[in-house]
């Protein structure tokens, strides 16, 4: 059977024809077909940035190019190349090579290993979704993370014994997920047999759901139960949802009793997910929590520092400053910035300097993800939650819940649109920017009193985010 390997050149020519030649050359030129079979469609990718841009920005075409080519509807996916993994030594080690035919083309490229791993494949003892990258090496301790840092080793080094479960919580993009992967990484390195799971909390009801639906509840509830360490992300999905929390409390006391490490990450602590069932929450309030907070300025410098020598890449520091002081909140957007800025410089040919940095990121800067967020989202948001009309909360009225509501609202305002106290009174039916200014210190005093209205806080700022 031919693999992806023989038809890549013509695939490649299809491209060829329907891009620059610049992006190809510095898109397309350096993928390499990576399937064993035809049917994998894997392409591999020199380092993680390329991976995430490419993804993006070019995917679509190449997905194009297959599917004219071989006249059915393809889909490729993505992987970074193995031989410029930064997996430790001892890890890849544990990964038995698989030789290569004697005609394959080795490539040019210089330390190019060729060693074909399988990190995400069960070893022996059973790693599952566990990802390499994440690990105690990669992970910059900066004072937000210093304390969840230290649980996370000594829970590493005596699985089951101390800290269990382990809760994580902390705003996103500041790297739960990362010290999650990273106790799994480092237990499998010293207990080569151990049997260890990552799942997000969400992957676990698709499977406890699919499990029902095909009559394989035992197969399900083995699964778990019998791993050595369970690493459950992104709890806070459970709320609200019953049949999956009953479920996932058996399996926590399950594996609680057998002394089994459990690892959980949330975006808020157990007291601020709403809608969880007591005796779960109390569950997550046996071990030990911790938070992790943002960066502050000398963190997120070390971590793009760590981020460009990790993948061999030169960048200014004082370009390196520049993007660690617009970025303060959320390490994937500081990553995005540098995927951005190092695409652009590929692609144009020039070097990367102060100067083509702000003109490259000012505009990611300013805005989230999502472009920016108006009053009128705001408005809609909240009035959606609390069952209110944009005209009630425009209007003089002041029932409780409707002031509430108000508050709330002109707090959003203030917090994510980049609008004024003045413009905020204007839209909100021609109030005075002390009245603003008053919603917003009551309604800070009470996010810092009350964790579930905290939480909920929350929830209605990353729905505005476009997280929900
Ligand atoms: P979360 O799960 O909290 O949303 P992630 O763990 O997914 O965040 O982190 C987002 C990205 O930032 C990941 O690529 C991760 O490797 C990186 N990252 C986060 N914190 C650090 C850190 N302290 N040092 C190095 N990289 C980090
Ligand atoms: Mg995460």
């Amino acid at each position: 059977m031919m693999n992806l390997e023989s038809y890549w050149p013509e695939i490649l020519d299809v491209v060829r024809q329907k891009v620059a030649q610049q992006t190809f050359n510095t898109w397309f030129l350096p993928l390499e077909p990576e399937s064993a079979a035809p049917e994998d469609m894997l392409v591999g990718c020199p380092n993680h940035f390329f991976m995430d841009w490419f993804s993006e920005h070019h995917l679509g075409i190449l997905n194009e190019a297959g599917t004219h080519y071989f006249g059915k509807d393809i889909s490729f996916g993505l992987k970074v190349k193995e031989s410029t993994s930064p997996l430790p030594q001892d890890l890849l080690d544990s990964f038995p090579p698989i030789p290569l035919d004697d005609d394959e083309e080795t490539g040019d490229r210089p330390g190019a290993a060729r060693v074909v791993v399988e990190p995400r494949q069960p070893r022996s003892g059973g790693v599952y979704n566990l990802n390499p990258d994440y690990t105690f090496e990669n992970f910059v301790v900066g004072s937000g993370t210093d304390l969840a840092f230290a649980a996370a080793t000594a829970i590493a080094k005596n699985p089951g014994d101390r800290f269990n479960p382990l809760f994580v919580h902390g705003g996103v993009g500041l790297g739960k997920t990362h010290l999650m992967h990273a106790v799994g990484n480092e237990i499998a390195r010293n207990w080569p047999h151990k049997k260890i799971c990552y799942v997000t909390a969400e992957t676990f009801m698709n499977d406890l759901i699919g499990s029902i639906r095909d009559n394989r509840t035992p197969e399900f509830k083995l699964k778990y139960r019998g791993m050595d360490v369970l690493l459950v992300d992104d709890v806070a999905f459970l709320a609200g949802k019953e049949s999956t929390q009953e479920e996932f409390f058996h399996t926590f006391n399950a594996l609680y009793d057998l002394k089994k490490q459990i690892v959980l990450t949330s975006d808020r602590s157990p007291k601020e997910i709403t809608t969880l069932e007591e005796r779960l929450r109390s569950r997550f309030e046996w071990g030990l929590i911790t938070d992790i907070q943002a960066p502050n300025l000398e963190t997120r410098i070390a971590i793009l520092k760590r981020k460009v020598e990790v993948n061999n890449i030169y960048i200014p520091d004082d370009v390196i400053g520049y993007i660690a002081e617009n970025i303060t909140d959320n390490i994937r957007r500081l990553e995005g910035a540098l995927i951005r800025l190092l695409a652009f410089a590929s692609l144009t040919g020039r070097e990367i300097s102060l100067e083509m940095a702000s003109e490259v990121l000012s505009s990611f800067f300013r805005g989230n993800s999502g472009g920016p967020v108006r009053i009128a989202d705001v408005m809609e948001v909240v009035c959606k939650s609390h069952d209110v009309s944009v005209d009630q909360l425009k209007s003089k009225r002041r029932t409780q819940d409707l002031a509430r509501a108000r508050q709330l609202a002109m707090f959003l305002a203030r917090e994510m649109t980049g609008a004024s106290l003045n413009q905020i009174g204007r839209a909100f039916g021609g109030r005075d920017h002390s009245t603003v200014a008053h919603a917003c210190q009551k309604i800070q005093k009470d996010i810092g009193a009350d964790p579930r209205f905290r939480g909920s806080v929350r929830d209605l700022q990353e729905r505005l985010r476009g997280k929900k």
